[in-house]
């Protein structure tokens, strides 16, 4: 694949929304939180590494891994979470470079909450930032999840400021408006744009 878009953005910001609507554009996107679950799921190695590191207690009655349960865990074990994230980064990353080569559409996105953070932006040609108030993104992550705003909150103070991140990106899409027809328009422009790049 030529050219790799990263789509990015806080909790909340549209990212999964814009996502959407360049996959009806016909481009593909590869969502980095997804093969971060796909490497563990039922019938991977990794799982049955985890399990006989962890025990049988990560795992659910489905045979699924309970990610609530390793979180716990590891959040208060330094040497465990190294031991996870020892296992799973190299897999997560062969298994995302693997998708990313193997995207057919005139380019490709790679959806990823944390891409400057987890430095994904190594494999990535320009970024694409969906921008929002923090006010606007604790609204809307709040009404999605369910969740308070100190829980929304807390997960923004894990992520990158908006400053840092937008200073970042090479393409800034704003989502503050309600107005999805507008943001589908101004999505289709940015399509032309990376098209164009391709010239
Ligand atoms: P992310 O993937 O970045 O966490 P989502 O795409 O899930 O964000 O959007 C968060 C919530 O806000 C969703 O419920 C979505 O439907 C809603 N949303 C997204 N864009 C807008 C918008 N422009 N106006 C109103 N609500 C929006």
């Amino acid at each position: 694949m030529n050219l790799i878009i990263g789509l990015t953005g806080g909790i909340g910001s549209g990212k999964s929304t814009v996502a959407k609507e360049f996959k009806a554009l016909g481009i593909e996107v590869i969502d980095a939180d997804q093969v971060a679950r796909e490497v563990v799921a039922p019938g991977e190695n990794a799982l049955h590494d985890i399990e006989l590191f962890f025990g049988a207690g990560v795992i659910d009655v489905n045979g699924a891994l309970d990610r609530a349960k390793l979180r716990d865990i590891i959040f208060q074990c330094e040497e465990k979470k190294q031991w996870l994230n020892e296992l799973l980064h190299p897999l997560i990353r062969e298994s995302m470079l693997t998708q990313l080569a193997e995207a057919r559409s005139q380019y490709v996105i790679l959806e990823a909450p944390l891409l400057f953070e987890n430095k994904l932006n190594q494999y990535t040609n320009y970024n694409l930032v969906v921008d929002v108030t923090e006010l606007n993104q604790i609204k809307r992550a709040t009404q999605r999840d369910g969740n308070n705003d100190a829980q929304i909150q807390a997960i923004m103070n894990s992520q990158l400021s908006r400053q840092a991140r937008l200073a970042k990106a090479d393409y800034v899409l704003d989502n503050n408006s309600a107005d999805l027809v507008a943001l589908k328009h101004r999505i289709s422009l940015l399509h032309q744009q990376f098209l164009a790049l391709l010239e």
